[in-house]
């Protein structure tokens, strides 16, 4: 039984790198498109330009996790969280199967990483 599971997780981690990956593609290919180089700074191109940028940090960020949560699965020790040793909620892997923190870990590192440079969202 444990078994299956751990084949589902590889699944879901494989399927994440997948639209990740895809997401990356289509991002890289809107950055090629021209900016006017009479631009300034604060201009409506560029500011999208840097939003798309940070996404594309953002992603490739999120794709070294995956990787290495698949490599977590292959060793075993996918879903124990690096920082305290317990296991993470299995709630928690379902909608971020790259996790490799616990929730209250999460909570903490991140708290420490905004106090350095914000990250980037989503919306
Ligand atoms: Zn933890």
């Amino acid at each position: 039984m444990a078994k299956s599971r751990a084949t589902l997780q590889v699944q879901k981690l494989k399927e994440e790198r997948q639209h990740a990956l895809m997401e990356l593609d289509r991002l890289r290919e809107a950055l090629k498109a021209e900016v006017d180089p009479d631009a300034d700074e604060g201009d409506p191109d560029l500011v999208e330009r840097e939003k798309v940028m940070a996404l594309v940090q953002s992603l490739e960020r999120k794709l070294e996790s995956i990787d290495y949560a698949l490599r977590q699965t292959q060793g075993g020790t996918y879903g124990i969280c690096e920082r305290c040793g317990e296991p993470i909620d299995p709630a928690r892997l379902e909608v971020v199967p790259e996790a490799t923190l616990c929730v209250k870990c999460k909570a903490i590192v991140e708290r420490q990483t905004r106090l350095g440079t914000p990250a980037p969202s989503f919306d």
